[in-house]
């Protein structure tokens, strides 16, 4: 009897553990009946970024971009493109193109992804990830809902605040 209790228990625990989390739908799919509404064309007038369905941002970005920006992927520290990168300029979104992050916000974290103590003001939107396990603030675009990263309140002054931003949600425009 102990044996077989042995092997029931760690066989449940696994069900629950692949029955949650990361494959959650996301809550802000389907609301809107996609035949009365008009396909978004280029070029993606700035209130129209939202409307984007999947398989048009799968046409638009890699599939390294679709991966972070789209299903909240995160690229390995010290392989992006930005977090040794030092010129003077703008972030802008890898995904819509907005201004995000002025590199003078910029800062060397010492985690492996570009670091910001803060953002271009109303150009992101936070919201809790309570996904692996952790309750974290997740930071995206606030025009086209691409995901960025997440916010630490470990920063330096004068905010506080670490924005760690995956190198792939970004694209540079030098000053
Ligand atoms: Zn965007």
């Amino acid at each position: 009897m102990i044996a077989m209790m042995r092997f029931v228990i760690p066989a449940l625990i696994g069900l629950f553990a692949c029955s949650g989390g990361s494959n959650a739908v996301r809550s802000d799919e389907g609301q809107e009946p996609s035949e009365h509404v008009a396909p978004v064309t280029d070029p993606v007038a700035d209130d129209q970024w939202s409307r984007l369905t999947e398989d048009q941002w799968k046409e638009r970005l890699t599939d390294e971009e679709y991966d972070v920006l789209r299903e909240e992927g995160t690229e390995r520290p010290f392989t992006g493109e930005f977090h040794d990168h030092h010129a003077n300029g703008t972030y802008v979104c890898a995904a819509c193109g907005q201004p995000l992050y002025q590199s003078s916000t910029k800062f060397d974290s010492g985690t492996g992804w570009p670091s910001f103590y803060e953002a271009i003001d109303g150009k992101v939107e936070t919201e809790v990830d309570r996904t692996l396990g952790m309750v974290r603030t997740e930071v995206h675009c606030s025009r086209c809902g691409g995901h960025l990263g997440h916010v630490f309140p470990d920063g330096p002054e004068p905010t506080g605040m670490r924005h760690c931003i995956n190198s792939v949600s970004l694209d540079f425009t030098p000053e």
